[in-house]
């Protein structure tokens, strides 16, 4: 075993970890081990998972169902190709997104990653208006503070001032931005909170190919809940001015806002849909785009007559096999009621946040719990202070929020919220 200060000067040297600089960079901690929503230090030290590692790992860390899903799995085949082929993982897969997601998705594109799905989706409509023979329909309108991905089209698609793209927003493809809905969760939508989406689709349908939108949550862009209303009037737009919708579900899907899928709460049916995250409850990099029989059939009638796409890893059967384990065991679940659960305790121990200053507005929906600052934190300290209080949470921005994995338990969920307080009232003062 390489000793853990060997390590750090290792991966140091040599590891580029996300959005971090090779030289002064900030700390990182090695993990030994994770189980259950326990996060393990190589020091010794355990850490309660306030992230779910980037809101994947929803039944926690090494969980024995999954564990044995993957050798079952492993004792059949990792990999074999797609092309030509296929298997029962995939198989099952498909069959059961098309089973729970909005009645006209019927087509799955199975694919490696979160932002990869979101370039399926997006090269899906432009080559479903190209087959009918409106090839300027090109373009793509979406709404400030989203984030879809680091991929390009899926850049073009983020906020472009607050989004982490903008060094290369010269050399995106140039979409159009509506402002980001202002209209809350439990809000109406009111005529205004629309206009200015209203009004680019008014001036720009005939070449646009799709309005593509973070259903609900929208996640990095700025951990904001906007209003089901909202959502249902941008499908009725949508409609009327004959250009498709694409849900991004990759953050929402599989329970996180507390229906299976955001669109849920606005009984919206999306044209496209993409699934990532908690796919694969966090143990392999999977996603999916759904389409609906007529985007699928429309690409496949046109010219070239095929989906121009299939990366080598599509349909991984080791991935589908844990995907499969994954929605099963959620379903098996009382899952609604475990959100409700947390919900209620992140509202309950998040409130104190409110009344610190520096803080501009406490959140919560279902398993996501969000404390908004007026000014970015200093990360390299704010993590020092969490870890030290035996928690794992990594704020970024102005944004200090928990979405812990759903079997997280009363009592660690309470450490959770007392360590944001405690933290963040330090902050507060300083
Ligand atoms: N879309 C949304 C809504 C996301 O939250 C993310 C990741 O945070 C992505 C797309 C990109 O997914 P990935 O990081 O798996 O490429």
């Amino acid at each position: 075993m390489t000793k853990v200060t060997d390590l750090i000067a290792i991966d140091e040297a040599h590891a580029w970890h996300p959005y971090t600089s090779t030289i002064g960079r900030d700390p990182v901690y090695p993990v030994a081990s994770a189980h259950g929503c326990l996060i393990e230090l190589a020091d010794g030290r355990t850490l309660i998972d306030g992230m779910s590692s980037w809101w994947c790992a929803i039944h926690g860390y090494n969980h024995p169902v999954l564990n044995q899903a993957a050798k079952d799995q492993l004792a059949r085949m990792s990999h074999v190709m797609f092309g030509g082929l296929t298997h029962e993982p995939a198989v099952r897969l498909v069959e059961r997104l098309v089973g729970l997601t909005p009645e006209p998705l019927r087509h799955v594109f199975l694919c490696d990653s979160g932002s990869v799905s979101v370039e399926v989706a997006i090269k899906m409509t432009i080559q479903y208006w190209y087959a009918k023979g409106r090839p300027e329909k090109h373009r793509l309108l979406t709404v400030r503070s989203g984030y879809h991905g680091d991929t390009f089209a899926a850049m073009s698609v983020c906020d472009p001032v607050t989004g982490m793209h903008r060094l290369f927003s010269g050399l995106l493809p140039q979409q159009l931005f509506a402002p980001a809905p202002a209209c809350g969760f439990d809000a109406t939508c009111r005529d205004q909170d629309i206009a200015e989406l209203n009004t680019l689709l008014a001036e720009h349908h005939r070449e646009l190919a799709a309005v593509i939108l973070e259903p609900i949550v929208q996640g990095a862009g700025g951990m904001r809940f906007y209003s089901p209303h909202y959502l249902e009037r941008v499908r009725e737009r949508c409609d009327r001015y004959q250009v498709l919708l694409i849900a991004d579900e990759i953050a929402t899907g599989f329970g996180r806002t507390g229906r299976l899928f955001a669109c849920e709460h606005a009984s919206v049916a999306p044209d496209l849909m993409t699934v990532g995250k908690a796919l694969t409850g966090g143990y392999l990099t999977l996603a999916a785009t759904l389409a609906s029989a007529e985007v699928a059939h429309t690409i496949s009638s046109g010219d070239p007559g095929v989906f121009m796409h299939g990366p080598t890893f599509m349909g991984n059967p080791l991935a589908c096999a844990l995907a499969n384990a994954n929605i099963d065991l959620l379903l098996a679940s009382d899952w609604r009621a475990n959100i409700r659960r947390i919900e209620q305790i992140l509202r309950d121990g998040l409130a104190p946040c409110a009344r610190l200053p520096g803080i501009v507005e406490v959140r919560v929906l279902g398993a996501i719990g969000v404390v908004e600052l007026e000014h970015p934190v200093r990360m390299r300290e704010i993590q020092r202070r969490f870890v030290d209080r035996g928690v794992w949470v990594r704020p970024f921005g102005r944004l200090v929020y928990l979405m812990p994995p759903y079997i997280i338990t009363d009592a660690q969920l309470a450490v959770l919220c007392r360590a944001m307080v405690e933290v963040l009232s330090e902050f507060g003062a300083a």
